[in-house]
């Protein structure tokens, strides 16, 4: 049985935070502004794979009044979800995400990116994509104000409960 999940998520582009996508920090003058560290790609992925699970989201599963999560790594969350999903008896398929960013350049750490996020989730290289767009220069992910990010998950689990 199969499952398909869709997460988006977008954070503002601040001054004096470190920049982290898929758990990489990246060099750049500003990074995201958040209750955790912000990782935008992150989240998004984070969502689909609750939302092909059935299982609410991250805003629900990590709420920004708790101060548990205060300035937390993403990848932590991450973690917590690929747990309670293998619990539930699911397997990732495949992960496709976009980062639209206008800055920094992300082509030199997709690899890295990508590498990552396989290794947090126990999938192989191939079967996660990372793509970076740019909003060509429109609205605020177009005036360097703010990254976003898409992802599509689909899961997989052998038997239906
Ligand atoms: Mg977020």
């Amino acid at each position: 049985m199969y499952k398909v999940g869709i997460g988006y998520d977008i954070h503002r582009l601040v001054e004096g935070r470190p920049l982290f996508l898929g758990g990489i920090e990246i060099p750049y003058i500003k990074g995201l502004l958040g209750h955790s560290d912000a990782d935008v790609l992150i989240h998004a992925i984070c969502d689909a794979m609750l939302g092909a699970a059935g299982e609410s989201d991250i805003g629900e599963k990590f709420p920004d009044t708790d101060p548990k999560y205060e300035n937390i790594r993403s990848t932590e969350l991450l973690k917590m979800i690929v747990h309670l999903l293998e619990q539930r008896g699911w397997r990732i398929n495949n992960i496709d995400a976009i980062i639209v960013a206008e800055e920094p350049k992300l082509q030199p750490f997709k690899k890295q990116i990508s590498n990552n996020l396989a290794k947090i989730l126990r999938i192989s290289e191939e079967s996660i994509s990372v793509k970076g767009k740019t909003n060509e220069g429109l609205g605020e992910i177009g005036q360097k104000q703010a990254i976003a990010s898409f992802a599509v998950v689909t899961l997989v689990r052998d038997t239906p409960r």
